[in-house]
């Protein structure tokens, strides 16, 4: 208080025993990251879940969730799972797309468990915050991490709906293996509007190679001739869909913003 500084979940502190029920906070580490909602400081990385089907990604929305999580400073590792019931090999797509972008890729089964070990090697020792839309498997995936675990979610905004206070904090639960997970999904407020347009495209890590070539050093790759990253989408070494994103949401944030002023 002294300092003015609220400590947060996540936060390494130094105490100062009174007694045994008893302690002064002295003093709050610098944060590494500082998550606002979830609201958790120092979490070393995010993992984005979506189901290779059912339900099918939306690959805007993903998008949208790795560019929050770099916002944040949290590098995400994108999960997709269910990969049981994937016939047509839309997983190894997938795949190949992310690692393209520089992310990496875990395919994941709960059902065969494959990529549960992969997981659980990735997350001990780490603070990590779980996201991704529901229906595709984070619960699920969690109980399979450790045994008992699973994310709050539904249950707490239906209490809100009919008006009883419920606080909204998060916690960190610690996992056997050690390291913890953040109790509640991550980047569910899901607005990009805080960032400039012309920010975003720092956000998409395939970009930095390219924009080199970019003829005009403030070029943000919509319309400007000599783009080099509009060339690397035109020979593939940027995946188009990904390009499509960042063109959409760029278009968003524009939109969301004007409206405000
Ligand atoms: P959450 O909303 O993201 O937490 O998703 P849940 O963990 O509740 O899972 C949603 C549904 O998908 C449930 O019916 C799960 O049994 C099912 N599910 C989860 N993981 C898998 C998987 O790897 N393969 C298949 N086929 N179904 C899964
Ligand atoms: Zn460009």
């Amino acid at each position: 208080k002294n300092q003015k500084l609220t400590p947060l979940v996540g936060d390494r502190v130094l105490i100062l025993p009174e007694n045994d029920e008893k302690a002064t906070i002295e003093e709050i580490e610098d944060r590494t990251t500082e998550l606002l909602r979830p609201a958790v400081a120092n979490v070393d990385h995010s993992v984005i879940v979506f189901a290779i089907q059912n339900p099918d990604p939306n690959r805007i929305l993903l998008d949208k969730m790795t560019v929050l999580s770099l916002s944040a400073g949290v590098e995400p590792i994108i999960c997709f799972n269910k990969l049981d019931g994937d016939q047509k090999g839309n997983g190894k797509k997938l795949k190949e797309t992310y690692e393209l972008a520089g992310f990496r890729v875990i395919l994941s089964s709960c059902k065969t468990s494959e990529g549960i070990e992969e997981l659980k090697a990735y997350i001990q020792d780490k603070i990590t915050v779980f996201a991704g839309p529901s229906g595709v498997g984070k619960s699920t995936l969690l109980n399979r991490l450790q045994k008992g675990l699973s994310l709050k979610t539904g249950e707490i905004s239906e209490k809100i709906k009919r008006g009883k206070h419920t606080t909204r904090h998060s916690e960190l639960i610690p996992l056997d293996h050690g390291g913890w997970v953040v109790d509640t999904p991550g980047f569910t407020s899901l607005s990009l509007d805080f960032l400039e347009p012309d920010a975003l495209k720092d956000f998409f890590p395939e970009f930095e190679a390219c924009e080199e070539a970019c003829r005009f050093d403030d070029c943000v790759h919509i319309n400007e001739p000599g783009c080099g990253v509009i060339a690397a989408v035109d020979t593939f070494k940027i995946s188009g869909q990904r390009y499509e994103s960042y063109r959409y949401l760029y278009q968003e944030i524009k939109n969301t913003r004007r409206q405000y002023k």
